[in-house]
């Protein structure tokens, strides 16, 4: 059983989950992109499987060195709106919070991958932190923060409870949301000492959890959401569609449906950036409705995440599910479930 975080193209092929064919051209990825497979992780890839959803999203692929038309190195534009280091505020009433640049697993298909791992500065300096959060206590109109990186969960529960008891003196921050992908690929570290140290006295702390496979959601992963939600956090999911990993109905359907059994709400189902050398990770926008609309069939809306796509150049998130509502001939055609079309004729009373 591997005990550390395999970090090396040569510790992936000595255990079996890369070729040791292709050692080459994999060095050339590693050169360029951190990776870091830990034992989790590494437990679930089935290396007899060449096309295995686990492996496809954290063992380092030839394919990472094509850069294809869009892709680009901040896809969704966080540079854009980085007023000071370490915060972008893109919308009027939240802020991102980018304590670190390192990551527990590092995913193929990463947004951040040219800004994070090894060779980058690894956590916001003492002093840039400070600039970050006078930043923020600047500015009366920053409802939420959402502390995001890398991966915040990867520092200790010293400079978390640091971070948060900071956060929650600011009386404008009500909302407190975690981005994390470390109760997945390193469970034992949800401690009840670092669950502690989330607290934030008066204001509502969310966790939004990164899992793309219902294979991530071993025994050990599950206890790990469940210290979080038994000590009051609300937990959520963030999932991206992966070709090759998620994107057709029976995998979805198992996703939505574990996240739910375990006390996270879907959230966003992304669609996949255009980070350099990920194209043989995206599906396309037209494929990634139909499943989303085969799911609205299939399972309970409480499985429903939002399909959304981060529109390059930094404007943000849209919604692009697919569309149930048209009119015609002055009236409203609402497709159902199944899809089945029914009219509807909008009859209110006019307000006096
Ligand atoms: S955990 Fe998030 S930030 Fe880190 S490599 Fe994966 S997608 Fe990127």
């Amino acid at each position: 059983m591997q005990e550390a975080p395999l970090r090396t193209v040569t510790q992936l092929i000595e255990y079996g989950l890369a070729p040791a064919e292709e050692r080459a051209e994999l060095e050339k990825v590693a050169q360029r992109y951190a990776v870091t497979v830990p034992p989790a992780l590494a437990a679930l890839i089935d290396p007899a499987n060449s096309s295995d959803p686990i492996a496809r999203q954290f063992v380092p692929d030839g394919r990472e060195l094509e850069i294809t038309g869009g892709e680009n190195a901040d896809p969704i534009g966080d540079d854009a709106h980085s007023p000071v280091e370490g915060v972008v505020h893109r919308y009027p009433d939240r802020v991102l919070l980018k304590l670190v640049h390192v990551c527990a697993v590092y995913c193929r298909f990463c947004f951040r991958r040219e800004m994070v791992g090894p060779g980058k500065p690894t956590m916001l300096s003492k002093d840039a932190l400070a600039k970050a959060l006078d930043y923020i206590r600047a500015h009366g109109d920053i409802w939420e923060v959402i502390l995001t990186g890398g991966d915040p969960l990867v520092l200790s529960p010293r400079r978390l409870r640091e971070v948060m008891n900071a956060l929650a003196a600011i009386e404008h921050v009500r909302v407190i949301r975690i981005h994390t992908r470390v109760p997945v690929a390193e469970p034992d570290r949800i401690s009840p000492e670092l669950v502690r140290a989330l607290k934030a006295k008066g204001k509502a702390v969310y966790a939004a959890i990164h899992i793309n496979h219902p294979r991530e959601l071993t025994k050990a992963a599950r206890q790990a959401c469940s210290r979080l939600a038994d000590a009051g956090i609300p937990l959520l999911s963030q999932s991206v569609l992966l070709a090759g990993v998620n994107d057709d109905e029976r995998t979805l359907t198992d996703l939505m449906r574990a996240l739910v059994e375990c006390r996270i709400k879907p959230y966003y189902l992304h669609h996949g950036d255009l980070a350099p050398g990920t194209s043989h990770l995206r599906t396309d926008i037209a494929s990634g409705q139909e499943l989303v609309r085969a799911l609205r069939g299939r399972v309970s809306g409480l499985c429903q995440p939002t399909y959304v796509l981060d529109i390059p150049g930094g404007y943000g998130k849209s919604p692009i599910g697919p569309n149930y509502v048209s009119r015609s001939a002055g009236e409203y055609v609402i497709d159902d479930y199944q899809g089945e079309r029914h009219r509807y004729a909008d009859s209110v009373t006019a307000r006096s």
